[in-house]
């Protein structure tokens, strides 16, 4: 029979898709059932990808604009946005065709509908595609993600007032963006429309930026932030948007109460975070209860009945396509009989602005809350001879260490390409490393790593090159 499989997946993005090729990778007949028309999920349509494309490519025209003169180089330059636009649709395609393919090199069943769960018992399930075709199953993986949040008072029509999805399709540079949330989401895009022109400002609820990183880097990011030009009204709730008009009149309000005020907009960016997404999955007809948050409450990725799983932004835990991956990759191997794993100490969590900012493990705050005796390492990007050579010299790498067992607590880098640096902490504290273990660690001389290093050497106080 053709409709029956050891393992259907709902959702194929970067949880789904990945558990998916494992799955089959692993010997289980497996199908992926995804309703976007494409594959890749969020994240290679709407996110992590088509973001990050807009981010180099308003990085080069700022680049080009402001920092080639320093090396000599007299350009002039003007943007085609149409052209940007174009090729991050393409970087988009290419990608998810590219999961296509994987999906037929694994013998993944790719099955483009909605999928609702009808039944499963005893390794019996039934999903359902569309409301008409039923596929059996043994097991079934819930991935179906996230989707935007909204704000009460402010409907996104994704041309004035959009979510990060329509911020990432903007047709014009608008004058004046108004990004409301200052996390990860809300700087990135910021940032991408800021270089191409916009006048930025970012109203958030709390009184600073990126909550949960750590203080010291939040502050630095905030003060790097404003010197490129952002504006930020901290402790500000926005409570209504009037888009009648030619733009957007917003109502702020201080989030403890007070007097009113307004801002004008020619386009407004929520970004205020993602919620769970599990409509129309059918999970009231196997009893499955979300959480106060509205996600899969799982055990080792197992939900409360048995045969159904759920990983990825649909459960618990940082809302980020690497921890989805991880969890894909896990559940596929717990269903095969294996010890799939996810450490939660070791997910790193990158911002993609410039300076990218970039963590892994506790933050100062964390510690010290936690009652940990600690020590502290850091060492600037002033002092780094690449980030000297080539003229990025902004933020610093921070390690913290435990002051007894020395051993890695958390490490937070704001920098030029923090983002690929943070692998080597992540790996150092996967492995339970100490800082004495990266300080002795061969660095590539001249590197951007070695700030990682002195940093390491500068928990006990050894730093050679500050
Ligand atoms: C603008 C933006 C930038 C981001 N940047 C980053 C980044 O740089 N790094 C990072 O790690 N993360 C980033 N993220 C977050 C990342 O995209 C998500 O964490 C990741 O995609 C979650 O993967 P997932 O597989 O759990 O869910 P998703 O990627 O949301 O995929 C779920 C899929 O399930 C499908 N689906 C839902 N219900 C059904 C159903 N009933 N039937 C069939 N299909 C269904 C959906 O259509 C969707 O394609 C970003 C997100 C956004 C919005």
């Amino acid at each position: 029979m053709t409709n029956e499989f050891d393992l259907i997946v709902i959702g194929g993005g970067p949880g789904g898709y990945v558990a998916a090729i494992r799955a089959a990778q692993l010997g289980m007949k497996t199908a992926c059932v995804e309703m976007r028309g494409s594959l890749g999920g969020t994240c290679l349509n709407v996110g992590c990808i088509p973001s990050k494309a807009l981010l180099e490519s308003s990085h080069h025209y700022e680049e080009a604009q402001t920092h080639f003169a320093a090396h000599g180089i007299k350009a002039q330059v003007a943007l085609d946005l149409g052209t940007m636009m174009a090729r991050k649709d393409k970087v988009v395609l290419d990608l998810t065709k590219g999961v296509e393919g994987l999906f037929k090199k694994n013998k993944v069943t790719y099955i483009k509908g909605k999928g609702a769960i009808k039944s499963i018992n005893s390794g019996a399930g039934e999903v359902i595609v569309d409301g008409k075709e039923t596929l059996k199953t043994k097991n079934i993986l819930i991935a179906t993600g996230s989707d935007v949040m909204n704000l009460p008072g402010v409907t996104i029509d994704e041309k004035k007032i959009v979510s990060s999805t329509g911020a990432l399709m903007l047709d014009k540079v608008p004058e004046q963006l108004v990004v409301v949330g200052g996390g990860y989401i809300g700087l990135e895009m910021g940032s991408v429309w800021k270089r191409l022109g916009a006048k930025v400002t970012v109203v958030e609820f709390l009184d600073r930026i990126v909550p949960g990183m750590d203080g010291e880097v939040g502050k630095q990011f905030q003060r790097i932030l404003e010197k490129q030009g952002f504006e930020f009204k901290l402790g500000m709730k926005v409570v209504a948007a009037d888009s009648k008009g030619k733009g957007v009149i917003l109502t702020l309000e201080p989030a403890k109460g007070g007097e009113k005020q307004t801002l004008n907009a020619d386009v407004v960016l929520v970004a205020i975070g993602r919620k769970a997404y599990s409509e129309g999955l059918g999970l009231e007809n196997v009893g499955i209860k979300l959480d106060e948050r509205g996600r899969v409450p799982v055990k080792h990725f197992e939900t409360s009945v048995k045969g159904i799983y759920a990983i990825g932004d649909v459960i618990a835990g940082p809302m980020l396509a690497h921890k989805a991956e991880d969890e894909g990759m896990a559940v596929a191997e717990i269903m095969a009989g294996q010890k799939g794993h996810v450490n939660y100490d070791a997910i790193p969590g990158v911002v993609y602005t410039h300076p990218e900012v970039a963590s892994v493990g506790k933050t100062e705050e964390e510690v010290k809350a936690a009652g940990v005796e600690y020590k502290v390492g850091k060492f600037p990007f002033m002092a780094n001879s690449r980030a000297r050579a080539s003229g990025d010299t902004e933020g610093f790498v921070k390690i913290i260490a435990d002051a007894k067992s020395d051993r890695v607590l958390g490490v937070h880098i704001i920098g030029p390409d923090a983002g690929t640096m943070i692998a080597e902490a992540v790996l150092a504290m996967e492995y339970g490393a100490s800082s004495e273990d990266i300080a002795r660690t061969c660095h590539a001389h001249p590197t951007l790593n070695e700030a990682v290093k002195e940093a390491a050497l500068a928990v006990s106080g050894r730093a050679v090159h500050i």
